[in-house]
Parts: C-alpha cells; sequence; structure tokens
C-alpha cells in the first residue's frame, strides 16, 4: 500500500491520512511525531519522516503504528485550513481578517466548516500569526 501523503498544518503540526501528530523530536535527517491523543495517553501511535528534495516522505506512518481510534478527516481537513489561513495571513499582511475569512471560508465544506473554531477566534488565529511572523511595522 502506497503511504498516504504527508503534510505539515505548523511547524508542529502534522497529518497523514486524517490523523494529526504533534511534534517530538528530531534525530539527524528523521523528524519523529506522536499522535495528538498520545499525551492524554488514549493512543501510542507514532510516526517518521524525512525532509526530502522533493518534500516529505513519511518512513513511519499509521500503516506500521497503528492508531487505537480512526482516522478524523474533517478535523485533519480543518487543521489545513487554519493554516492557509495564517499563511495568507502573513502573505497578504494588509488584508483585514474578515476579508481572509470572507476569501477563503465560502469554498470550505459544512462539516469541515462545522470543525473550525468560531470566526471571532479565526481572527485571532490570523493575528497571531501575523505577531509571530511579520515585522512590528507591519502588523495591523
Ligand atoms: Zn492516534
Amino acid at each position: 500500500m502506497a503511504q498516504p501523503q504527508a503534510r505539515m498544518v505548523s511547524e508542529k503540526k502534522l497529518c497523514i491520512g486524517g490523523y494529526i501528530y504533534y511534534y517530538s523530536k528530531v534525530a539527524k535527517t528523521h523528524k519523529y511525531w506522536d499522535c495528538e491523543l498520545l499525551r492524554q495517553r488514549k493512543c501510542q501511535a507514532r510516526a517518521v519522516t524525512e525532509e526530502t528534495g522533493a518534500g516529505l516522505r513519511v518512513i513511519k506512518g499509521p500503516d506500521r503504528s497503528p492508531h487505537t481510534h480512526p482516522p478524523d478527516q474533517d478535523g485533519a481537513k480543518a487543521e489545513e485550513v487554519k493554516h492557509r489561513l495564517r499563511t495568507q495571513a502573513v502573505e497578504q499582511p494588509t488584508a483585514l481578517p474578515a476579508q481572509l475569512l470572507r476569501d477563503h471560508l465560502p469554498e470550505v465544506a459544512p462539516e469541515v466548516l462545522a470543525r473550525l473554531p468560531e470566526r471571532e477566534n479565526l481572527k485571532r488565529v490570523i493575528r497571531r500569526a501575523r505577531r509571530a511572523k511579520l515585522p512590528p511595522t507591519l502588523k495591523l
């Protein structure tokens, strides 16, 4: 079976096949990830990835380190939407947060929208991304 694609959804968060992982550690070229439920002791699955020139390669994924729970495709997609908003927040530093939401939320499926925070919280996500990445003069 082909390995499902791995996608970074923040600097410390990874999605593989609908499972969400938190960054754990790095060893040489390999990164180690823990299932998001590991800290709650509900799941022990881990993942290992390697950065290649062509992107992120999954060395160990859900097929070799099985989860105790089904994947959460809508939750993973919601993480990707938040990631896109954070990226756009920095790429379009003068766009108002409400404008970014108007530009990006209409294309999101209702079941994924249901998994996203309220609009006011999403605006906070956008402002936080800007505070973290932009020089002070560009902050709105
Ligand atoms: Zn798990």
